[in-house]
């Protein structure tokens, strides 16, 4: 009778949840924490004779959103002690001049880290440049070698992409058990949900990786203790696809349209915010979430190509 009712239970579905607001976990909190410690390291290096940090970037054409970034980029660097070098090539710059560049940078002991910024122009190919750049200066980590190790088991890469890594930190700071949980990634960008899937799978969890074709996603999504969206789908993630306590990272950034603002739009998730934060334990919100940690990585990044380059003499 016990053996009966027990296998009856362990086949049961529980069918009441106690649902809870999800404890926020706030970006630009722990992002300035991590910038806090890169000056710190980057003062003690300093006192100790060593070369400060330096940071080139590389833009290309005109796109004012790029230009936005590398402006943040560059304000960042400066508020940490780390030196920026920028760089800026007209939108008919050829492929071989970017390339040179690039070289010219490979060569210049005073970066340590190079960023180009993405997308280059039509008609330049971004996996030549990409390439082109050292593997002990590739601050992104989207230089195939290191992206090629992060996806091996036992290698380490010297640098982690920046927003895939900040997801990373932003799990650990808000306690998430890696070991054995089930991680669900939604998206298989080079940029975002492939190294987000890797760097879970080197902590332990179960991975699954879903993309524009995998389907009943709702259910997928149920399983996950550890759930990252990266689809660029405003508010796709509905809070019925949500686990109960899961941990949340919501990488989306989308514009949707907003009377009620000045601008006549916001910025969104790929996560609906609202449904979702009944029914998570820990939610990252948009703006706030996981974009302050990208900007604190690469600052990181640049201070352990510094630090590399001290080690290689
Ligand atoms: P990509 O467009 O390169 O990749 C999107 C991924 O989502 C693809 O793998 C695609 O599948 C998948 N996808 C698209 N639609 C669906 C769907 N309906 N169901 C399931 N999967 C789907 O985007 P990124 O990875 O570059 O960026 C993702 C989001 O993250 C964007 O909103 C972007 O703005 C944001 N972002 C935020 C950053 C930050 O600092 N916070 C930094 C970088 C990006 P498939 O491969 O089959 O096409």
């Amino acid at each position: 009778m016990v053996a009966k009712l027990r296998e009856h239970l362990s086949t049961c579905q529980p069918t009441v949840y106690i649902f809870m607001t999800a404890q926020l976990i706030d970006g630009n909190t722990i992002a300035a924490k991590v910038r806090a410690r890169v000056a710190e390291a980057v003062q003690a290096r300093l006192a100790a004779g060593k070369p400060r940090p330096g940071l080139a970037t590389v833009l290309v054409g005109d796109n004012p959103a790029s230009q936005v970034y590398v402006r943040n980029k560059r304000k960042a660097c400066a508020e940490v002690g780390i030196e920026s070098f920028g760089y800026e090539l007209p939108k008919t710059a050829t492929q071989v001049e970017v390339e040179a560049l690039v070289a010219q940078l490979n060569a210049d002991p005073r970066v340590h880290g190079i960023l180009v910024q993405l997308p280059l122009p039509e008609g330049l190919n971004e996996e030549r440049v990409l390439n082109a750049i050292s593997i002990y200066k590739d601050v992104d980590g989207f230089h195939p070698v290191n992206i090629g190790k992060l996806s091996m088991k036992g290698r380490e890469p010297l640098f982690v992409p920046c927003t895939p890594a900040g997801c990373l930190a932003l799990l650990e700071d808000a306690g998430a058990r890696f070991k054995g949980a089930n991680a669900v990634v939604l998206g298989r960008s080079n940029i975002v949900g492939l190294p987000v899937a890797m760097l879970l799978l080197h902590r332990d969890c179960t991975v699954t990786i879903c993309h524009s074709r995998t389907k009943d996603l709702p259910a997928i999504c149920r399983n996950a203790d550890i759930l990252v969206a990266a689809v660029g789908r405003a508010e796709m993630v509905r809070g019925d696809w949500v686990k109960p306590g899961a941990y949340v990272i919501d990488v989306g950034i989308n514009k949707i349209p907003d009377a009620t603002k000045k601008s006549g739009s916001r910025l969104v998730g790929d996560v609906a915010f609202d449904e979702v934060k009944e029914v998570a334990g820990y939610l990252t919100p948009v703006p706030g979430g996981v974009g302050p940690m990208t900007i604190a990585m690469l600052l990181q990044n640049t201070l352990r190509g510094a630090e590399h380059a001290d080690c290689a003499g």
